[in-house]
């Protein structure tokens, strides 16, 4: 009897979670005919994503929040998570899942399973890089708009291979497929660029959740946010609107702290701010610079995985 295997990326999923769902399903589809894959959303999509699903052709993932109804003690549903392996950011009703496969490209978190599971990472760039590597192995080859789905996901997370976590192997995966896809990488970027870059009719919590993630040491817990912008003006522009709308995001969601990355994508440049407990105290001694006007000027940070979450880490423990 063929069973519904749900594949989930991240909550606030960014076009990595998105475009990684759909490709991984659609090759587990192909391969283990037994079973039914669905790629899901565990909550909205952000422009860029719907820029690039809409470019392909390809039709947007359901947009489920929240499994339990699907899935109890007795009868779990699976569960295959793409780019995330934290509880804290997987779809809501997880604990009443049965997590069966793992593809992901992040630090390990704290997830245990009572059986033996299929579990593929590497450090490299982005998940679609790990699924396009499943697809050679498997001996599969996309179809164009499957290879867009993936191209489009490392362009993304590697920020057209300038981000610090591209890896070569991001980068020569990237050319094959777009190859396939039939796209050239710049026009690409220059589009989910532009997509993501457009804040008309988006209101601050739009903007502050658009690629936003919680993270927890041992005694602070906290979320980081991501936007991006074109140039100065802009982080300028967006300082001081998000300035004002982070003490009602630090409210909502009952942290230590809260900060947002406004990454400046012509000096690849971050200007960092914040609000909440010692959040100054421990951001001025994680990048060792002097806050200015609520906001930290981060030079040649664009990386909120790489350049970001780990010296924060090192000071909270
Ligand atoms: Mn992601
Ligand atoms: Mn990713």
């Amino acid at each position: 009897m063929s069973e519904k295997i749900l594949v989930y990326g991240h909550k606030n999923p960014d076009t990595d979670s998105i475009c990684s769902a759909i490709s991984m399903a659609y090759l587990k589809n192909h391969i283990d005919s037994d079973n039914e894959y669905v790629a899901r959303a565990a909550s909205e999509l952000n422009p860029e994503t719907e820029y690039v699903l809409e470019r392909f052709g390809v039709a947007k993932p359901e947009v489920v929040e929240d499994i339990s109804a699907e899935s109890t003690e007795e009868n779990p549903i699976k569960v295959v998570l793409v780019d995330h392996n934290e509880q804290a950011q997987c779809v809501n009703g997880i604990e009443t899942a049965k997590i069966i496969e793992v593809v992901d490209h992040h630090k390990l978190g704290t997830m245990a399973t009572l059986e033996p599971i299929t579990f593929t990472t590497r450090p490299v760039g982005c998940t679609s890089t790990l699924v396009y590597g499943m697809f050679k192995e498997f001996g599969v080859v996309p179809p164009k708009e499957i290879a867009g789905m993936m191209c489009s996901a490392i362009v993304s997370d590697s920020m057209l291979f300038k981000s610090p976590t591209c890896t070569p192997l991001d980068e020569k995966c990237a050319r094959e497929i777009a190859e396939i896809a039939g796209v050239d990488l710049s026009d690409l970027w220059n589009g989910m660029l532009k997509a993501s870059l457009n804040l008309d009719g988006k209101t601050d919590s739009d903007i502050f959740y658009q690629d936003y993630k919680q993270f927890k040491g041992a005694s602070v817990a906290f979320g980081a946010g991501q936007i991006l912008a074109a140039n100065a003006e802009d982080v300028k522009m967006l300082k001081d609107r998000m300035l004002a709308y982070l003490p009602t995001a630090l409210a909502d969601e009952k942290l230590d702290f809260v900060c947002l990355m406004i990454t400046d994508v012509s000096a690849d440049s971050t200007e960092l701010i914040y609000e909440g407990k010692d959040a100054e105290a421990i951001l001025e001694k994680a990048f060792g610079v002097k806050s200015d006007n609520q906001g930290l000027y981060l030079e040649g940070v664009v990386s909120r995985k790489k350049q970001l979450i780990p010296p924060i880490m090192a000071v909270i423990g």
